[in-house]
């Protein structure tokens, strides 16, 4: 069966995805453990070390298309009393499940907020780091997600996306395939009764732009420095980009 997502018009995308992060939220991470076999951890892990949030200032943090709050409670945990995060999502069911998980640990430093990653209700400069993790795959106009991470960052502070990428292991590529069509989905439906949503999932994988593409994209942004470094064969990637 063929979900046929790519021929979503650009205008109706945005409430597709909707609909799937609706339908999966309160067994969103749940999933992310049982697909990733736990991988996907270290691999937040990898992209809160390499923003290195300041101890000794104040570090305002913004995690876009943020979820459930995963990298966002990392990120205040890799920082010192005086990180604080915004967690801005799309979706209010994902931003329920977070704001849940934090008053859960008594997180108090992180605010969730709704909000487009394509339209940030933020002022200039405002941010001293960005994330986005397995979000921006999602976003129909990813040029002006860009922009607006660009916008929205002071000068000096750095863009930091973690998002699926293009396995480049021979022998890897053909078992991550299989595992892609064939297993997720089918863990999809067993676990959130929702297969189409898992589909979805997979095929958005296979039409992001590869890591040289996206690399150019960051930087008609306006970011310089741009680079990649990919993760576990580059199942995944972490984009990075200053601005100056
Ligand atoms: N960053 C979290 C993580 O790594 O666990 C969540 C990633 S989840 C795969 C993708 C998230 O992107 C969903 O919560 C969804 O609501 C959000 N999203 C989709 N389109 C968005 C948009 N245009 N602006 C902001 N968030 C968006």
């Amino acid at each position: 069966t063929h979900f046929g997502f790519e021929d979503v018009p650009l205008g109706e995308k945005q409430g597709r995805v909707d609909e799937v992060f609706h339908s999966v939220a309160g067994r969103y991470d749940l999933m992310n453990d049982l697909m990733s076999a736990g991988l996907h951890r270290l691999w937040k892990q990898a992209l809160v070390s390499m923003l290195r949030p300041s101890r000794t200032r104040p570090f305002r943090h913004l995690d876009v298309a943020g979820g459930t709050g995963d990298v966002a409670f990392r990120v205040l945990e890799a920082g010192g009393a005086k990180t604080s995060v915004t967690v801005a999502d799309i979706n209010a069911a994902m931003l329920a499940v977070g704001r849940e998980r934090a008053e859960k640990r008594g997180i108090e430093r992180a605010e969730f907020v709704e909000a487009n990653a394509e339209e940030l209700p933020f002022a200039d400069a405002s941010y001293d780091g960005y994330t986005i993790a397995f979000g921006i795959r999602n976003v129909p106009r990813i040029e002006r997600a860009l922009a607006e991470a660009h916008r929205v960052l002071r000068p000096g502070s750095r863009f930091l996306c973690l998002e699926f990428s293009h396995v480049d292991v021979p022998g890897l590529d053909a078992i991550y395939e299989a595992y892609s069509f064939n297993v997720i989905p089918k863990l999809g439906e067993w676990v959130t009764k929702d297969r189409a949503s898992y589909q979805y999932l997979v095929e958005s994988i296979r039409q992001f732009p590869p890591p040289a593409t996206f690399e150019r994209m960051i930087e008609e942004a306006g970011f310089r420095r741009v680079s990649h470094r990919p993760l576990t064969g580059g199942v995944v990637a972490i984009h990075s980009g200053w601005k100056i």
